[in-house]
């Protein structure tokens, strides 16, 4: 009788165990199959990822650019409900018909840039803040110039938020650029005006950079322009897809 009823719990002991781990498998298997997680550990693998399989694989090789995309949490310049999408290999809607660029292009753009830890640069299309903080990360001072306000708030209060202290955001219209602060050792342009804006070419320092999309709606491309004796030489780079520069006011 003993024996018999030690047959049976032991048995009953093999089936709850069984159970037991059929559950854990299907938790397992429902972790792996359902969204990304939001876990800072989470985004940090996937922007390491996004280093390697985007930017290195397709010729970006500026230690510098590599280590500040590898460094700024992209995710905290995407709209919350678009979070999990943060590191796929395109750009992604931020409000007010505007877009944060996809990280190759930043990437590419910066790289270009040649930026140097004394440069004072200037950024004409603050979007997110994105770009700005890649920067950020590699020259002396950002200014950048937003033509949407609420855009120019909310990139102020990321970066803010983030402990940038060396960008500078003004609400305007790019086209003009920013006087008071030039002249400007590098010009990046991250919304595409239909030729190169001449007070942006007046702003650039002799020796100077600047990388600018330029062309029609959905097809343009992106120059690199450096000025030298006052002279502007310049390389097409890329094929490149921004949203139009747009004028203020009375410019329209
Ligand atoms: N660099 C941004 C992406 C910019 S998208 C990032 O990292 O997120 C292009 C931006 O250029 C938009 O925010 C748009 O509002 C802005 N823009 C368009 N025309 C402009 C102008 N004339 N002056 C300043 N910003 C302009």
């Amino acid at each position: 009788m003993y024996a018999a009823f030690t047959a049976a719990s032991l048995e009953l002991f093999f089936r709850v165990r069984r159970f037991a781990q059929y559950l854990i498998l299907a938790g397992l298997v429902a972790t792996a199959c359902g969204q990304k997680s939001n876990a800072p550990s989470d985004f940090a693998a996937q922007r390491q990822l996004m280093v390697q399989q985007q930017l290195v694989v397709r010729g970006i090789n500026n230690e510098g650019v590599l280590a500040a995309m590898g460094k700024v949490p992209r995710e905290e310049f995407v709209p919350l409900e678009l979070r999990t999408e943060t590191y796929e290999d395109g750009p992604l809607p931020i409000g007010h018909g505007q877009t944060i660029s996809q990280p190759y292009i930043v990437a590419f753009m910066t790289q270009q840039l040649q930026p140097k830890p004394s440069d004072r640069v200037l950024e004409i299309g603050t979007g997110s803040g994105y770009q700005a903080a890649i920067l950020a990360e590699l020259v002396k001072e950002i200014y950048s110039v937003e033509i949407v306000e609420p855009l120019a708030k909310s990139a102020e209060a990321t970066l803010a938020r983030l402990g940038y202290t060396n960008i500078h955001i003004k609400a305007g219209d790019g086209y003009k650029g920013w006087p008071e602060e030039a002249p400007f050792d590098a010009i990046i342009v991250t919304c595409a005006p239909d030729k190169v804006p001449q007070p942006l070419v007046d702003q650039l320092k002799d020796g100077g950079r600047m990388v600018i999309p330029v062309g029609e709606r959905f097809a343009q491309e992106l120059y690199l322009l450096e000025k030298k004796n006052g002279q502007l030489k310049e390389s097409v780079t890329l094929p490149v897809r921004f949203v139009p520069m747009m004028r203020s006011g009375s410019e329209k």
